[in-house]
């Protein structure tokens, strides 16, 4: 079947200016990037901040100018001026439920107002679908006459899911959807979008700079360093046979005392700029296997380790002869 996404080799590059006299460079944010969703599927992208995620994410949405390579959304390319059926097949959840939604509208304007806009003309279909949606994601229906400052955050949160998922679409982009909740909270967020992929057979591009967030619901993961996907595959063997050393150093830093470090460094540095991205395989100034051609040698290709598992790492192909 057709993915409900595919990205190919997907650039997504910015001007930047410099500061007064430093002329202009490009930022590539996103360099080259492919990558599938199938439907119904769950994809944990995951990352540090300023990899690259939330710019594919922009990308994906239609909200960002595409540099090069292919965006496909069931299929189609080409959505042209065809916005309002592009929203409604694909949908977002941002970081912060604050400022996602209108304060001078009423959380039944807030979701029926998309609805109108898609073609439920019949107000009263239109109030039944939003209590429907409310109850969907553990609010009151009564929530509807109330505006967003009478809600918590979590609540907002339960709020800006239903608005996403009111239109029914087959996609929806949650970008750091719980790293602006209160850590006691977020495990219900995580729960309730995998209650609602399962219940809904909607698709997810779940984005956290946090592996252990994603790793409960994910089928697969892909982990973005620099502007490029360095590993990708079937969430347990992301997790039992992580082949990208930057992936084991995730891995080692989710915070989790029943899983000890078991030897495995903690980053060491910041994160390099995608300005100026290092030459050969970008992590080696942080890589604590790094070796020569590492530094000299080009990128690192895609090595497939299994069916559904690859990583780009010279010591999966170069390793044996170092
Ligand atoms: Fe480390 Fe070299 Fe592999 Fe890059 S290619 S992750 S520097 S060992
Ligand atoms: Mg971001």
């Amino acid at each position: 079947a057709e993915p409900v996404l595919r990205l190919q080799d997907l650039k997504v590059h910015y001007p930047v200016r410099l500061g007064h006299g430093f002329g202009k460079s490009m930022l590539r944010a996103v360099d080259g990037v492919s990558l599938d969703i199938g439907r119904g599927e769950c994809l944990g992208l995951v990352g540090e901040s300023g990899c690259g995620k939330s710019s594919l994410a922009q990308a994906v949405m239609g909200l960002v100018p595409v540099s090069s390579g292919r965006i496909a959304l069931n299929g189609r390319e080409d959505w042209g001026a065809d916005r309002l059926a592009r929203a409604r097949m694909v949908q977002m959840v941002f970081q912060d439920p604050f400022s996602s939604l209108n304060p001078r509208q009423s959380i039944g304007q807030s979701l029926g107002g998309p609805l109108k806009l898609h073609g439920v003309t019949n107000r009263s279909e239109r109030e039944d679908r939003v209590a429907t949606m409310l109850r969907k994601v553990g609010l009151n229906p009564d929530a509807a006459g109330r505006h967003p400052h009478e809600f918590s955050g979590g609540q907002r949160q339960r709020i800006a899911i239903a608005r996403a998922l009111i239109v029914e679409p087959q996609l929806v982009v949650c970008d750091e959807p719980v790293s602006a909740l209160d850590v006691s909270i977020r495990a219900q967020i995580i729960n309730l979008l995998l209650e609602l992929k399962d219940e809904l057979g909607v698709a997810l591009l779940m984005i956290s700079h946090d592996l252990g967030v994603v790793e409960h619901m994910s089928d697969r993961i892909a982990v973005m360093y620099l502007g490029r996907i360095v590993e990708e595959g079937d969430w347990r063997k992301i997790f039992t046979a992580p082949a990208h050393p930057y992936t084991r150093t995730l891995i080692a830093s989710i915070p989790d005392p029943a899983r000890p470090d078991a030897g495995w460094e903690r980053l060491r540095g910041e994160a390099p700029s995608a300005l100026a991205p290092p030459a050969g395989c970008a992590f080696h100034p942080r890589c604590a296997q790094a070796f020569g051609a590492c530094r000299a040698g080009g990128v690192p290709e895609f090595t497939g380790l299994a069916d559904d598992h690859r990583a780009r790492c010279h010591l999966l192909t170069e390793g044996a002869s170092r």
